[in-house]
């Protein structure tokens, strides 16, 4: 039987990148490549209910063992697609057997893998590291955790090991925010899930943030500059205005842990018109509100000094928080601390500074926190997943189906 880290060898060479300006579903056709190898082996090794939709989701039910029918049913997600942000296409993994250690020097583009920017690596000496070449990402995002849950189906449908319904699902197009787009709650068929979707083994994450986002757009005055006094408005001065009134402090670059933040994305302008657009991030629903208002009262200020819509903003709001619901079954995020626990690891739960899928989904009925794959580096050549903590993974997903019956 293959190990893990043997299926994301594999499964990184299939090139399935997604595209934030492309309207198709899925964002790239070539996602279909993995996903029909997914429906191909999972049909294989004997899995049911296998599907692939024509929006690239695949479903797939291993049954529950005899007189575990009634059991809860446990779901499993990862995506399909890489991040757009590098290249995925052409992958050549390396394994790093035996590491020491010390920094990872890729063959390809002068690119290293410092122990200094991955602190985590000096606790992995000895063990086996799997990388890209330096000129592609790996793909451990979200391939590592496809690779686990194809082991965990390979193994419960080889060995004997009592359990109930099993559900697996592969989506496309996370990386653009379109992951559950298409996805069917009714058809997956479990009562409650796992996104396996993170960093480091042990990772059982239950908190992300809430989100809004503000379009902004600043209409000035323009004449000809020699002769502009007391008339020119220039749009671009008064955006200017407007992001000097937001706190200097609350910026991505100056915010960590529970801090939430304002961040200026984009922006666009000249002396006739300027557009910006911000995201709007706190864990805390009250406080993304609060600060809901302070952007609100900022343009209320600037049209108090410029005229009655100088400015326009509209504020729409995003992805939830998925704490909230998940408190009300504590026994999801509880199953996978236990089962993380029993295998000698501290369950690291540090709240996600970004949305899942499984925040969308939690929020839509299917609770659904988020485990690690154990994997870092994400979205760049600096990729890597160990491949002993990617066995250790799968131990933890059997630990879960365990504790949940
Ligand atoms: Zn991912």
């Amino acid at each position: 039987m293959e190990r893990a880290y043997e299926k994301l060898i594999r499964y990184a060479k299939v090139h399935t990148k997604s595209d934030e300006n492309s309207t198709a579903t899925p964002s790239t056709a070539i996602q279909f490549d993995l996903a029909k190898l997914l429906e191909k082996e999972l049909r294989e090794m004997g899995a049911s209910d296998v599907v692939l939709t024509d929006t690239c989701d695949v479903y797939a039910k291993i049954p529950a063992t005899k007189g575990m029918e009634k059991k809860a049913k446990v779901g499993f997600i990862a995506h399909v697609d890489t991040s757009p942000d590098f290249s995925g296409k052409n992958v050549k993994p390396i394994l790093h057997e035996n590491y020491d250690g010390k920094d990872i020097v890729l063959p390809l583009c002068n690119r290293v893998i410092s122990v200094s920017d991955f602190p985590a690596l000096k606790e992995k000496v000895g063990k086996t590291i799997l990388t890209a070449s330096g000129d592609t990402l790996l793909g451990s995002d979200d391939k590592a955790g496809i690779a686990e849950i194809m082991v965990l189906c390979e193994r419960l449908l080889n060995e004997d090991i009592p359990h109930g319904t099993v559900c697996v699902a592969f989506t496309p197009d996370e990386e653009v925010g379109r992951g559950t787009e298409s996805f069917d709650i009714g058809q997956f068929g479990a009562d409650f899930a796992y996104t396996l979707d993170g960093g480091a083994v042990g990772e059982v994450v239950s908190e992300n943030f809430n989100a809004a986002s503000a379009s902004v757009t600043v209409h000035g005055v323009n004449v000809h500059p020699g002769s502009a006094k007391d008339i020119m408005v220039n749009a671009c001065l008064v955006a200017m205005e407007l992001n000097a009134l937001l706190p200097a402090g609350a910026i991505p670059a100056k915010t960590t842990g529970y801090e939430g933040f304002f961040h200026l994305n984009g922006m666009e302008g000249n002396v006739e018109q300027a557009k910006l657009h911000y995201i709007l991030r706190d864990h805390d629903l009250k406080k993304l509100r609060e600060k809901e208002k302070v952007f609100r009262s900022a343009v209320a200020a600037i049209n108090g000094r410029y005229g009655a819509g100088t400015v326009e903003a509209k504020i729409k709001e995003g992805y939830r928080n998925m704490r909230e619901e998940l408190d009300k079954h504590p026994e999801v995020v509880e199953a996978a601390m236990r089962a993380t626990e029993k295998l000698g690891i501290t369950p690291i739960t540090t709240p996600i500074r970004g949305g899942t899928d499984g925040a969308n989904l939690t929020n839509a009925g299917l609770p659904c926190p988020n485990l690690g794959t154990g994997s870092a580096g994400f979205h760049g050549p600096m990729e890597h997943s160990v491949v002993e903590d990617m066995d250790l993974c799968v131990e933890v997903l059997l630990g879960i189906l365990k504790e949940t019956m």
